[in-house]
């Protein structure tokens, strides 16, 4: 008879999903993590990094083999972005997932065959940079408020506008680009693939950041941007229903990396509070920082299943906003508390910028703001139950 036990166990990863595993935790710790510090000063990484990913297929995880993809299941995504928290450069992660799980998609699911070539396939092996341009100076959390115009004329779309906050922006080959076709509001926008080597395109500037120092963030401007009517992505004036569907991916990734981020910063502090003594015990020993350590492992556990919970049903193309929503807001929440916890149990060396906890407290910041912030997560789940 089959325990209660074992019919509710639920082990999302296979013996391959667990081999991908090791094969990027490998690339992580030996190609990547050594090079933390260097790339967060430089404020760059190298550009050829993005082939080196495209090589070992990390773009085209879940893209279709049609457009050089894999084809693969999500969880290997969430083993992906899980182990990407190793490289111990935030920056470097949000370069490499938006380049895969965010600006390429929604390319793989409405381009035709065309923009799959042109675009798609260069991106997924590393070739040509991505980025995804929805933000602008007055439209971060309310995407319906886009004013960044694209106007027919002849055969082409004409852009006029800026965006702002773009990652890979500075050095990004082509853009997902979110702009207005039609009326004020959400029924107006539309998507477009825009490459970046037009006349009239321009990085205004490379923008200064707290933390992600090594991944490029950028403001852009268009005038009179030429691209043909044909790099419509999907259905004209559908546009806001396709951001909010790609932003279901964006924000399910940015959980996992919370939570897998949290989980590397608490094996850290243990080790750390295991080796420092202070009155002559190790910091780890002491009761507060004992229960503080464990309250933390616990509440990264129930992020985690809840991640799960939301991968499980993304993974089968279910309907998964609110749950999606509320991985988002609890685990980047929560990535701050460890964050601060583990930067203090560090002393004065958690505050020295160069160290992997300080960094990590810098780039984790981003979580809870960037790709809706948790109080639009707040605004998602309170609506999705009636409130
Ligand atoms: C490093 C970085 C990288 C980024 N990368 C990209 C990218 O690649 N592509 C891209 O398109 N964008 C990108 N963004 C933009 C990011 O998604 C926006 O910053 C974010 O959506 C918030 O928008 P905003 O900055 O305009 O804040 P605002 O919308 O001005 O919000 C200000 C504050 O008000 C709160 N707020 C807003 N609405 C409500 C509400 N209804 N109820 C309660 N509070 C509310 C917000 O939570 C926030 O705290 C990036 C941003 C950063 C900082």
């Amino acid at each position: 008879m089959t325990s209660v036990r074992q019919a509710v166990a639920f082990e999302p990863f296979t013996e391959d999903h667990q081999a991908f595993r090791r094969m990027v935790r490998e690339f992580c710790e030996k190609e990547l993590a050594p090079h933390a510090k260097e790339w967060d000063e430089a404020g760059a990484f190298p550009r050829e990094l993005f082939r080196r990913f495209g090589e070992l297929g990390l773009f085209g995880i879940r893209h279709a083999p049609d457009s050089g993809g894999s084809g693969l299941d999500y969880w290997y995504v969430v083993a992906y972005a899980e182990e990407l928290t190793r490289s111990r450069n935030g920056g470097l992660g949000t370069a490499m997932l938006v380049q895969g799980e965010m600006a390429t998609p929604i390319i793989g699911e409405l381009g035709t065959d065309e923009q799959k070539r042109v675009f798609l396939a260069p991106a997924l092996r590393g070739e040509k940079v991505a980025a995804l341009a929805i933000s602008e100076p007055d439209a971060g959390s309310d995407v319906a408020a886009i004013r960044t115009r694209a106007r027919r004329d002849g055969g082409d779309w004409v852009v006029s506008g800026s965006k702002m906050w773009i990652s890979n922006g500075a050095r990004a080959d082509f853009l997902t680009l979110a702009v207005r076709t039609g009326d004020e509001g959400h029924a107006g926008l539309s998507l477009l693939t825009f490459p970046t080597d037009v006349p009239g395109f321009q990085v205004s500037r490379k923008l200064d950041k707290v933390g992600n120092l090594a991944s490029d963030t950028a403001a852009l401007y268009f005038d009179d941007c030429r691209v043909p009517l044909r790099y419509l992505l999907g259905e004209e004036n559908q546009g806001f229903y396709y951001v909010m569907t790609g932003f279901q991916g964006e924000r399910l990734v940015a959980a996992v990396t919370a939570v897998a981020a949290s989980q590397l910063l608490l094996e850290d502090a243990m080790r750390y509070g295991q080796e420092r003594k202070v009155f002559g015990r190790p910091v780890a020993s002491l009761q507060v920082w004992r229960h503080k350590l464990a309250e933390h492992l616990s509440r990264v556990e129930a992020a985690r299943w809840l991640t799960y919970r939301a991968a499980d049903l993304f993974n089968r193309g279910e309907v998964a906003l609110k749950e999606i929503s509320m991985a988002k807001l609890v685990a980047c929440d929560l990535a701050q508390d460890v964050a601060y916890d583990c930067m203090q149990l560090h002393g004065g060396m958690g505050y020295v910028t160069e160290t992997d906890v300080a960094r990590a407290w810098r780039d984790l910041r981003l979580l809870p703001i960037a790709g809706g912030s948790s109080e639009i997560m707040k605004e998602i789940i309170s609506r999705s139950v009636g409130l």
